[in-house]
């Protein structure tokens, strides 16, 4: 089966609405794009984050942008509460200056601190 894409309003929404709810003014959200795929091969990954390293950005002469991509085949079956946990999680991966590479899990991307922010964004959505 053959990897497909398609653009996701539904994840954009609420990946805008996290970002502005949680305060992470440092995501410039109009440069996050947001991908639906189905065909994947990976049996666990849910979701994933695609940057764009400094050589395309200068090569291309274009700003960093970031892709959440989530795999519909998983992703889809969630409750929203686990796919905003999910969200988090990616979004955590975005460095604070938005250069389009990666922060790694080691330190700045576990379950404790998806967890904290999820509870936050209850509070200010309730
Ligand atoms: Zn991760």
């Amino acid at each position: 089966m053959r990897i497909k894409y398609f653009e996701a309003p539904d994840v954009k929404k609420r990946v805008e609405e996290i970002v502005n709810y949680l305060n992470f003014f440092y995501i410039d959200s109009p440069f996050v794009h947001c991908f639906r795929s189905t065909g994947s091969r990976s049996k666990r990954v849910i979701a994933r984050i695609h940057g764009m390293g400094k050589i395309w950005q200068t090569a291309l002469n274009i700003l960093p942008v970031y892709i959440i991509e989530v795999i519909s085949e998983r992703y889809d079956k969630l409750s929203e509460d686990d796919k905003d946990k999910v969200l988090i999680h990616e979004l955590l991966h975005i460095p604070k200056g938005f250069s389009g590479g990666f922060r790694v899990h080691k330190g700045y991307v576990d379950q404790k601190k998806v967890d904290t922010l999820y509870k936050k964004l209850k509070k200010l959505c309730s």
